[in-house]
């Protein structure tokens, strides 16, 4: 579908046929830049992507006609959306390495969209991924993808995999099992003398991923990871969420679990707190689906946002993730001590600085921040993956 073609749908109500006998009728709708699935669900109006600029619509392994979006998903029984096959909730281990770097899954583009807006600084996708059901994932696990063409370093030989936080439940965007969804920053390099952006040096993968269409291959290794799954024995429990720009991608399939989709045997009664720092307005992540938990869960759910480009910290600086946390920390650390998970996640740089303001709030309060770590650790309460 062109551009212009889904521009011109603009509040057109499309039929949405379905892929199963059970599954019923949804309308699609394609407004101001958001798609929409009008389901008697309060999900009616806000499964959409935060699209902040003109996107395209492009989805070829179900969106065939220029009028006609198809989505198979079964009616909600309840508020939330219902999601199949529900045997994906058997297992009692997470699958891990189904396919690995020799032998990869080859998967479907299905989609690629901007999510960001014109004033973030650089472009990050919503990139959906059809494996038709064949790599099962859990929440908070990642897949590895092997960029086309010849690795640099060992001629001859493919790419090394790159690894991307899967950024949907294992249900899929549409709640069927049979899609993963990425949340990937495209990698550009600017010429420090020049501040030219350098093409020749730009990232591998990352390119690859928000440059590819629907219908394109791509190379699929994993599930990989175990330190991110959301523990999910106590539905009473806290989850402290914290992200610098796509490391949101994991908490973004938490919540969908957590408040969007009938997880069947996993009513969640706790909190899930997310903190997330981005640079400016622009460059927030997946607010619609956000602000919709925000307003229908307000016991069980904090947002608390960082933008460093556009906010002041108490000092004056710069506002970032920790100075946040240094904000809540009386809070947060009673509910550490109660059992709270922490979570963290995204660039690496992020860590220095929000373990030095950690430590720096314990030793205010008279607490050993060593050992703290230490016992949040033992308690497997403590949850890192930045890269
Ligand atoms: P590469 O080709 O690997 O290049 C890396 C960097 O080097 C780029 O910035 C590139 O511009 C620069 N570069 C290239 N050539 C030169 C040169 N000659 N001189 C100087 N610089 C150069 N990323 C996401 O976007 N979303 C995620 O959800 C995500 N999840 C991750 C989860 C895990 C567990 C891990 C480990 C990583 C994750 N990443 C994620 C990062 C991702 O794996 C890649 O590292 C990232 O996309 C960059 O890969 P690339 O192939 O685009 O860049």
């Amino acid at each position: 579908m062109s551009h212009s073609a889904v521009s011109q749908q603009a509040a057109t109500a499309v039929s949405v046929s379905v892929g199963n006998e059970r599954s019923l009728r949804r309308s699609v709708f394609k407004h101001n830049n958001s798609i929409s699935f009008n389901t008697k669900s309060s999900w009616s109006s806000s499964l959409a992507l935060n699209q902040k600029t003109t996107t395209t619509i492009r989805d070829a392994r179900r969106y065939t006609s220029t009028t006609t979006l198809c989505m198979s998903v079964q009616q909600a029984s309840s508020s939330k959306v219902s999601v199949s096959p529900i045997e994906l909730e058997d297992p009692s281990d997470p699958p891990l390495n189904l396919y690995k770097p020799k032998d990869s899954y080859t998967a479907k583009i299905v989609s690629v969209e901007r999510v960001v807006g014109p004033k973030a600084p650089g472009e990050t996708c919503h990139i959906v991924i059809d494996h038709d059901g064949n790599l099962p994932y859990w929440e908070g696990q990642s897949y590895g993808v092997i960029p086309p063409g010849e690795n640099p370093k060992k001629p001859g030989a493919p790419h090394n995999v790159r690894l991307y936080s899967i950024a949907s439940t294992r249900y899929g965007d549409f709640f069927d099992g049979k899609t993963a969804s990425l949340c990937v920053r495209r990698a550009v390099y600017y010429d420090p003398e020049t501040g030219k952006e350098d093409p020749s040096k730009n990232g591998v993968c990352s390119n690859f991923l928000c440059d590819s269409k629907p219908g394109d291959n791509i190379q699929i290794t994993g599930p990989s990871g175990k330190v991110m799954l959301l523990p999910e024995n106590d539905p009473n429990a806290t989850h402290i969420m914290i992200a610098t720009g796509t490391g949101v991608a994991p908490y973004r399939g938490y919540l969908r679990r957590l408040f969007m989709e009938d997880v069947p045997n996993y009513g969640f009664k706790g909190l899930a707190w997310l903190f997330l720092g981005v640079a400016n307005t622009d460059s927030l992540l997946y607010d619609d689906e956000f602000s919709k938990y925000l307003k229908d869960h307000p016991d069980n759910f904090r947002f608390d946002k960082a933008l460093s480009r556009e906010e002041k910290n108490k000092k004056g600086g710069k506002m970032y993730v920790q100075d946040k946390i240094e904000e809540y920390s009386d809070e947060i650390f009673k509910l550490l001590d109660n059992g709270a998970h922490i979570y963290f996640c995204g660039l690496k740089g992020m860590m220095p600085g929000i373990q030095d303001t950690l430590k720096r709030v314990a030793e205010e309060r008279g607490e050993s921040w060593d050992a703290k770590l230490s016992q949040l650790r033992k308690n497997k309460q403590w949850h890192v993956e930045v890269y």
